[in-house]
């Protein structure tokens, strides 16, 4: 790697940026000039990167950093596409090798939220936090927690709402709270604080609901009498099981790489037609079972050049994110093998509908949310569904490709009340000079 700050580790870049004086930095896109301006000189050689080199930059509207005054972490707020609203997405803490494997996440991330977020027919723009955690220091140490996430809300205070966070991998509704009680940027705080608590089940229930179009569009009837295959056995896999369950599916073939979760599993649906094995984490074999539905449940990259000749289902619908190694080339050999492949961001987006506009106050059964499930609303996920498959099946376009292209459309409308109101902060940040404060 040729950029020596990017192939610092996070301890090591805040080192550097320590020795020059620097606690809080930016990168934003400047229209007029076409290029991406950095915050201080010494980083000019990362915004030259982004603008130049990076795979995973597009035109991210502003990123801003911050090192945390006690423990040495970096915390960011990535920023991509503000049209629609503010940018909407979770916060992850995650330890990184590099700055670059740093950066890229979250601008990866970031675009992923403006593609989902969008695709749903939210007003909200794309973003995500990112935390690096240091390693010298217990991830789950409760006071450390309490003071970054706490540190995190001021964070957020200082961006004015150009991005607002939720829960993500890593990360609790604890820690929402902790960041609540310093800025009101956040959603995901707990139901007895009057927020929407986890969005595991909700995500479920969308994931269910991808399943149903898929079948429908394949001609095949209803979940009933199918089999499918699910892979890992976490926050959104069990309510699926149980949702899957309740509408008659035939038979649940499951797997974890945790003995005591799939234990529990199958204490749970021992009444039901349910198989469940404990794999070692590299053991993909689930994804070759004999089943009408593969629900990658797990982790991401788990359909590439290996296992895709092997899956026998005809459908994939899963929650976890980023189910494709390589998009441009995984998503077309899905299509070449007849595989009907439901978007990972299409099906999943529930966790951010259940969230994304808590901050005006939380209800069950809300029906802004719940539309989301209908099989009638333009952008429910049903009809979404259909629409890709539909384009994908006319226009011999892969599934994930078809859906990007709607995305991004999408994401280019302005807030029909705000306008591009965000990009109006991120400049307002820049100008007022914010990474001086
Ligand atoms: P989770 O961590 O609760 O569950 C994942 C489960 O997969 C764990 O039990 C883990 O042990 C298991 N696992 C990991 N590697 C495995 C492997 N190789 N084989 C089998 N099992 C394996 O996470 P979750 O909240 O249930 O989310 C699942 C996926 O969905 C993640 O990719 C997440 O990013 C995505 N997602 C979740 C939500 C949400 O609302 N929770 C929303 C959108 C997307």
């Amino acid at each position: 790697m040729k950029n020596q700050l990017l192939s610092q580790s996070p301890q090591e870049f805040i080192t550097t940026l320590k020795a020059h004086n620097i606690k809080k930095f930016y990168f934003v896109y400047d229209d007029k000039s076409k290029s991406v301006k950095a915050s201080h000189k010494v980083l000019g050689e990362i915004a030259e990167y982004f603008q130049n080199t990076s795979f995973d930059f597009e035109k991210h509207e502003g990123m801003f950093f911050q090192v945390s005054s006690k423990y040495d972490m970096l915390m960011g707020a990535f920023i991509h596409r503000t049209n629609r609203g503010q940018a909407a997405g979770g916060v992850r803490y995650w330890s990184y090798n590099n700055m670059l494997d740093y950066f890229s996440d979250g601008m990866r991330l970031a675009k992923g939220m403006t593609h989902k977020n969008a695709l749903a027919g939210l007003w909200w723009g794309g973003g995500k936090g990112v935390l690096a955690h240091n390693n010298n220091y217990d991830k789950n140490d409760k006071s450390i927690r309490e003071f970054i996430y706490k540190e995190y809300g001021n964070f957020l205070t200082s961006l004015k709402g150009c991005y607002v966070t939720a829960e993500d991998v890593g990360t609790s509704v604890e820690d929402m709270e902790n960041i609540f009680s310093n800025t009101r940027f956040t959603t995901c705080i707990p139901n007895s604080k009057g927020g929407s608590g986890n969005p595991s089940a909700p995500t479920a229930r969308g994931v269910r609901a991808g399943m149903e179009a898929a079948i429908e569009f394949l001609g095949e009837g209803t979940l009933e009498g199918k089999t499918i295959a699910v892979q890992g056995l976490g926050h959104v896999a069990v309510p699926l099981i149980e949702y899957l369950f309740d509408r008659k599916v035939k038979k649940i073939i499951t797997c974890d790489i945790f003995p005591d979760v799939v234990e529990n599993a199958k204490m749970e649906f021992k009444y039901f037609n349910f198989e469940a094995r404990v794999v070692h984490k590299n053991d993909v074999s689930i994804l070759s079972e004999e089943c009408d539905i593969l629900a990658p449940c797990a982790t991401g990259g788990i359909l590439n050049s290996d296992t895709i000749p092997n899956i026998k289902a005809k459908i994939i619908c899963g929650a976890a994110n980023n189910q494709l190694a390589i998009p441009s080339e995984d998503d077309e050999a899905l299509m070449n093998k007849g595989i009907i492949y439901v978007p990972d961001f299409l099906t999943n987006r529930m966790g951010i509908v259940n969230c994304a506009d808590e901050q005006a106050g939380y209800v069950n059964n809300d029906p802004i949310i719940e539309r989301h499930l209908s099989k009638d609303w333009e952008y429910s996920i049903h009809q979404a569904t259909l629409r890709v498959l539909n384009q994908s099946r006319e226009s011999k376009i892969p599934s994930g490709k078809v859906a990007i292209e709607l995305a991004h459309k999408l994401s280019l409308e302005n807030n029909p009340i705000y306008g591009h109101r965000s990009q109006l902060i991120i400049d307002s940040l820049v100008e007022s000079k914010w990474e001086l404060k």
